[in-house]
């Protein structure tokens, strides 16, 4: 921060202090009266709000007037006011004015420091789109035109990408120097100030390397994407405020799944978008090589986001979306108008996969860590990695064997885990588990990944039943039983799931009746994973078909050996082992097995669901990663060219960065929560509907280029290494754990507050429902 801002905002964080500011002056300055005005003039901005926040001090605060090196502007509190000057649809050119100044500031101090103190406002094109285009610098002068640069209309210096031979280069123009023309056209959104300028001979003057040019670029990228995530919240909140208000058919919009699932995406596009956008900005701090790529995918994401939300907001306003009254349209031309003015899609898509293309491994290894206890995990992540690297590859799947063999080999594996602390790392100690934090177990998972290791075969139980059981089960209980768990001695099933009872798990029919001391079961599950192994199972029951259906559960954990008990598999795609059916007549279960309170159980099931959703480990959802798709673009061939030039395969590629980088952001925010002790929060379902979804698209592209050859099946390769195998496996992983429409229910109801699906069956007694 400059020395004038450290004067202004003394011991105050700076962030927290212009973003309350900002609120206020805001919403009282961009009012829709305003806007609208502004909007009617072309060429037009809005001056007095310019004014304002040049009296409040905000643009001296933000940028970096210091000619040394070290001062940098004030990132993070640029990104969260554009990010509201955005939810406005205000119109100043506070970003320009912030990263011209930093430009200038080494080689043009003066004119650095005037655009710091408002004298001077800077417009910028920085020209991404196709270099032949752009204006040419020839001796000191340039010679082309730059159409609709926003702020142009009322900028006193142009900062323009220009041709010079070979190469590009960054110039500062002035605006009302000789041979420069500008002219004022009417726009879509004429409050962008914007003007189309004609060079003929006009005086410009080089600034800084080629790299100050790329950092220009990419730091006006991440402004545009917070401004334009800004605008794509505020559009989720005005679509999501109609749809609890406007009713039709006797409902509130917002009860139709159409509308829920619509807004279910926005929200999801906005999440990814502003995990890129973070990503692209922890990496302009630091000045990260990365800076290229994060910075593309932030604007690629974020321009989807916006148009999309701004789009589909008119549609959920119906016709009252289109009059010049209602708020949509603002955001609707805002989002265009963005979009382009950063450079197209097509033009930041090049970008990015020109950059990917040219790496040997794309997109796979951890961001910058953030949070406070980051030296920490860090230790505990190299510790892991360490002990892994000398102990894995020796338990690796090799391909070929039998499944008792694999289940030997991972039972031998996960004793050794046990030994070292290494299994169970969130239980305690004292029963054998790791005595360690949820962030330390996701580090430990996501490094074992690295390895091809037989864990399948306690994927549930110790993710999910084992740890159930530990928050219900008596201390004697916990005592007997984890330790053999943790060893992998035990291995525990999760009996949920009934053939009338899966997205509607309440809905289930197993009962449990009182007999004595305890309770007898009888029933069907269905889908149970790796139940034909399992010493254990935890099981959800109704135990009072007289109450409501959510009301009447109870869940036990039960010996699978009991009596009564008799397992069934069933063949699915992609594997043949894993799911059974499993039949319960009269099965004996002592009330001691009880977990939780009795016609308490859906609470128990639901802390379990959340463990769920949380289960996965990578972003591409244990499939293939994106390097190994990159490097078959780059051997396979399409239409006699390298796939790699085709644009299908080069949207996929792009598509595929931004999903990981804005995942893996998400994620890193989600873990440094947990690490303050914050609960896991609805990141899990989101990691869930994205990943899935991804590993089957880029699964099948895969197969699409490798043509008769992806068809066969080799038994040497598995669903993380083979694309084929990966697609095989796919579509289960959309549907265990919560299918797609449930996870948009869960996203649009318990995130968005939007009214729960008509259902008949609420409140009715079950045996009546
Ligand atoms: C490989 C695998 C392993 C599994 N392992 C286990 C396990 O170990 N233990 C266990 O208990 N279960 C397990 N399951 C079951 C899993 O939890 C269920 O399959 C899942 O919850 C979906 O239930 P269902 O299959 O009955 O589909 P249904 O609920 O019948 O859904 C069918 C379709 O209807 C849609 N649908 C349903 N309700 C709604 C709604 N309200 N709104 C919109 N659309 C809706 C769904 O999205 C889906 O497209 C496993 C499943 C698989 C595939």
């Amino acid at each position: 921060m400059s020395t004038q801002a450290a004067d202004i905002v003394g011991d105050y964080d700076l962030s927290a202090l212009i973003a309350t500011q900002a609120q206020r002056l805001l919403e009282v300055r961009a009012t829709p009266a305003r806007l609208r005005q502004l909007l009617d003039e072309p060429g037009s901005f809005d001056r007095d709000l310019w004014r304002s926040v040049i009296d409040l001090g905000w643009l001296a605060a933000l940028s970096s007037q210091d000619p040394e090196e070290q001062s940098t502007p004030a990132w993070d509190a640029l990104a969260d006011l554009v990010r509201m000057v955005g939810r406005y649809t205000a119109s100043i050119p506070l970003a320009n004015a912030v990263i011209a100044a930093d430009v200038l500031r080494t080689q043009e101090p003066s004119v650095a420091a005037r655009i710091s103190s408002g004298d001077t406002i800077a417009a910028m094109a920085l020209g991404v789109a196709d270099a032949e285009a752009l204006p040419e610098l020839v001796r000191g002068k340039i010679v082309g035109a730059v159409a609709n640069c926003a702020f142009g209309a009322v900028a006193d210096v142009l900062l323009l990408t220009v041709r010079h031979g070979n190469e590009l280069v960054l110039v500062r123009v002035d605006t009302t120097g000789p041979n420069v023309a500008k002219t004022l056209t009417a726009a879509i959104d004429n409050a962008r100030g914007a003007a189309s300028f004609a060079f003929d001979g006009a005086a410009a003057t080089s600034i800084g390397s080629p790299g100050t040019l790329e950092r220009a670029r990419s730091a006006a990228a991440v402004t545009t994407a917070f401004e334009q995530i800004g605008g794509a919240e505020r559009c989720l909140e005005l679509a999501c405020d109609y749809a609890r208000e406007r009713r039709a058919f006797g409902q509130t919009i917002g009860s139709f799944q159409a509308v829920k699932h619509k807004l279910a995406d926005f929200y999801t596009a906005i999440e990814l978008a502003r995990g890129c956008a973070c990503a692209a900005l922890s990496h302009l701090k630091a000045g990260s090589a990365d800076l290229r790529k994060s910075a593309a995918a932030a604007v690629l994401a974020a321009s989807e986001a916006f148009e999309f939300a701004s789009t589909e907001t008119i549609q959920v306003f119906g016709a009252i979306g289109v009059t010049w009254e209602a708020p949509p349209h603002h955001f609707y031309t805002r989002a265009r108008t963005l979009a382009v003015e950063i450079g197209s899609r097509f033009a930041w898509r090049d970008v990015l996969v020109n950059a990917l293309l040219k790496e040997d491994t794309a997109a796979g290894g951890p961001l910058p860590a953030s949070g406070t206890d980051a030296s920490t995990i860090d230790e505990y992540r190299a510790r892991a990695r360490s002990w892994l690297a000398q102990h894995a590859p020796a338990h690796e799947i090799k391909g070929g064997e039998s499944v008792e063999e694999r289940l030997a080999l991972s039972r031998r594996w996960q004793a050794l885990k046990a030994a070292t602390g290494y299994s169970a790392i969130t239980l305690p100690k004292v029963y054998g588990g790791g005595g360690g934090t949820d962030l330390e177990r996701i580090r430990f998972a996501e490094e074992e990944l690295r390895y091809h290791l037989p864990t399948v075969f306690y994927g549930v139980s110790l993710n999910m039943a084992v740890p159930s059981f530990a928050m219900y089960a008596s201390e004697s209980a916990k005592a007997k039983l984890l330790p053999p768990a943790i060893r992998g001695e035990h291995i525990w099933c999760q009996l949920f799931s009934e053939p009338a009872a899966g997205s509607d798990l309440a809905a289930l029919r197993l009962t449990a009746r009182r007999d004595g001391e305890g309770w007898r079961l009888n029933g069907q599950k269905t889908w149970t994973s790796w139940a034909q192994y399992s010493d254990w199972g935890y099981i959800a029951t109704r135990t009072d078909a007289s109450l409501p259906k959510h009301k009447g559960l109870t869940c036990f954990y039960v010996d699978m050996r009991s009596p009564g008990i008799e397992t069934r598999g069933i063949r699915r795609i992609g594997s043949d082992q894993e799911i059974n059916e499993v039949f319960f007549a009269d099965v004996y279960v002592p009330d001691s097995q009880r977990m939780g309170e009795l016609n308490g159980g859906f609470g128990v099931i639901l802390k379990t669901l959340m463990i769920e959703r949380y289960a996965l480990n990578d972003e591409f959802a244990g499939g293939p990663k994106l390097g190994r798709f990159v490097s078959l673009a780059r051997s396979a061939k399409c239409g006699g060219r390298p796939a790699c030039e085709d644009g299908e395969v080069r949207r996929a590629i792009a598509t595929c960065y931004v999903e990981w980088l804005g995942q893996r952001s998400i994620h890193e925010r989600a873990m440094a929560k947990m690490a303050s002790g914050a609960e896991p929060g609805p990141e899990g379902s989101i990691r869930k509907l994205l990943a899935a979804k991804a590993r089957q698209r880029l699964s099948t592209l895969a197969l699409d280029l490798m043509g008769p050859a992806g068809l066969r099946l080799d038994p040497s390769m598995n669903e993380r290494n083979d694309f084929t195998y990966s697609w095989l496996d796919a579509p289960q992983l959309r549907i265990a754990g919560g299918t797609d429409d449930i996870l948009r229910n869960t996203i649009a109801e318990k995130i968005l507050r939007l009214p729960q699906d008509y259902r008949p069956d609420k409140g009715v007694p079950f045996k009546s429902a």
